[in-house]
């Protein structure tokens, strides 16, 4: 058993701050820095959305460790919240028993409806948007419908850490320039309070974050539906991987209340490299951003997504120096449980061509051998 406690909320204009501490110590899990979120105008103080915040962070992450977590939150008592995390947790752990004790302090008096935010009769779109494959696809679908671009950053947060590069958020505004499009960033600091690995990270934490962080947003700009377009491939590979994101999954996350935005997941089931093709007909391909290293290059030639996206470009035939990237990043064939979908959907569609595979492996070799030695010497 390991209590969670909720100590203070403090809404200061744009920014959210949740301090909270744990009955015990966790390697893995900071406390003395509260949960942080910026936006780009006053938030209502919503005591209750930022209770939904800080679970969504932390409970699915702790009920995964210890199976009984008592949580303790100042706000007054909402059975509603109690079946949303009773519903939530069962989808995703049962038949594992756990068990959730609730204890309110009522520091903070809350709204009586789920929450202060209305987008029940709301009608504009808010999409996530990161500059991938899969969101820029999203988008250049249903662009012209002014979606709302909704962008998480925030530190340690994957390759959306904008103190390491701004690159990418530098092909986001060239886009929304473009396009005329409204674009809502949010920073928070989450990822760098929980420091386990990303994949744990996003089996029980990115859906709730994103979801519960966009909620003010969606208020503020009538979103009544937000939507997310994210990679297939390691959903696909096993249940450790993407489960918050997972599109059978995001249906249990939303808040089944009038007020609370629907969140939905759309192309998955769509090949990334399908989505490629398509986006490679259109304009938009000029701006993905899909690197995983957030280094000073767009393209840093030595992660699995750059190997991927350049060897989607040889499989459709496009020039790489229309995605900006740089001539020698060559694709090796990945087999394991989480990348081997991408190429195996690659050989499905165009044809696997197994010389031209071990020569871009000795060629990869050597570079590597070359590095190794380049480092030695240094
Ligand atoms: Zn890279």
């Amino acid at each position: 058993m390991i209590e969670l406690t909720i100590d203070n909320i403090c809404f200061k204009g744009e920014e959210i701050a949740v301090s909270y501490h744990l009955s015990a110590q966790l390697k893995e899990i900071e406390f003395g820095t509260p949960i942080k979120a910026n936006y780009s105008f006053p938030l209502k103080q919503d005591y209750t959305w930022a209770a939904m915040v800080a679970l969504g962070a932390f409970l699915p992450y702790l009920v995964s460790r210890y199976s009984n977590v008592r949580v303790t939150l100042p706000i007054t008592t909402t059975p509603w919240m109690q079946e949303y995390w009773q519903n939530y947790l069962s989808a995703m752990f049962a038949p594992q028993p756990f068990s959730v004790e609730w204890n309110f302090t009522e520091q903070y008096q809350t709204a009586e409806t789920e929450v202060l935010f209305s987008t029940g009769s709301a009608t504009r779109i808010g999409l996530f948007y990161g500059g991938g494959v899969e969101s820029t696809f999203a988008l250049s679908t249903f662009y012209h419908k002014n979606p709302i671009l909704i962008s998480v950053n925030g530190k340690d947060w994957m390759n959306a850490d904008k103190e390491k590069s701004p690159i990418k958020y530098n092909l986001i505004s060239e886009l929304t320039q473009k396009y005329k499009l409204s674009l809502q960033e949010i920073t928070m600091n989450v990822r760098s309070l929980l420091k386990d690995t990303n994949a744990v990270f996003n089996r029980f934490v990115t859906g709730n974050l994103f979801y519960f962080l966009s909620a003010p947003i969606a208020d503020k700009f009538g979103i009544g539906t937000l939507y997310l377009s994210t990679e297939l491939e390691y959903a696909l590979s096993e249940k450790e991987h993407d489960q918050s994101i997972h599109p059978m999954f995001v249906n249990n996350i939303f808040v089944k209340h009038p007020s609370w935005p629907l969140f939905i997941s759309i192309y998955m089931g769509f090949p990334k490299v399908s989505m490629f093709a398509k986006l490679a007909q259109t304009d938009f391909i000029k701006y993905i951003y899909s690197c995983f290293n957030n280094s000073h290059k767009r393209w840093c030639g030595n992660c699995s997504k750059c190997f991927r996206i350049s060897e989607f470009c040889d499989r459709i035939h496009l020039d790489r120096r229309v995605i900006g990237m740089q001539e020698g990043i060559t694709g090796i064939r990945e087999n394991s449980p989480s990348t081997r979908y991408s190429w195996q959907y690659m050989d499905k569609i165009y044809g696997r061509k197994y010389i031209r595979e071990w020569i871009l492996f000795v060629k990869h070799a050597i570079k590597k051998l070359k590095q190794k030695i380049f480092h030695l010497e240094n």
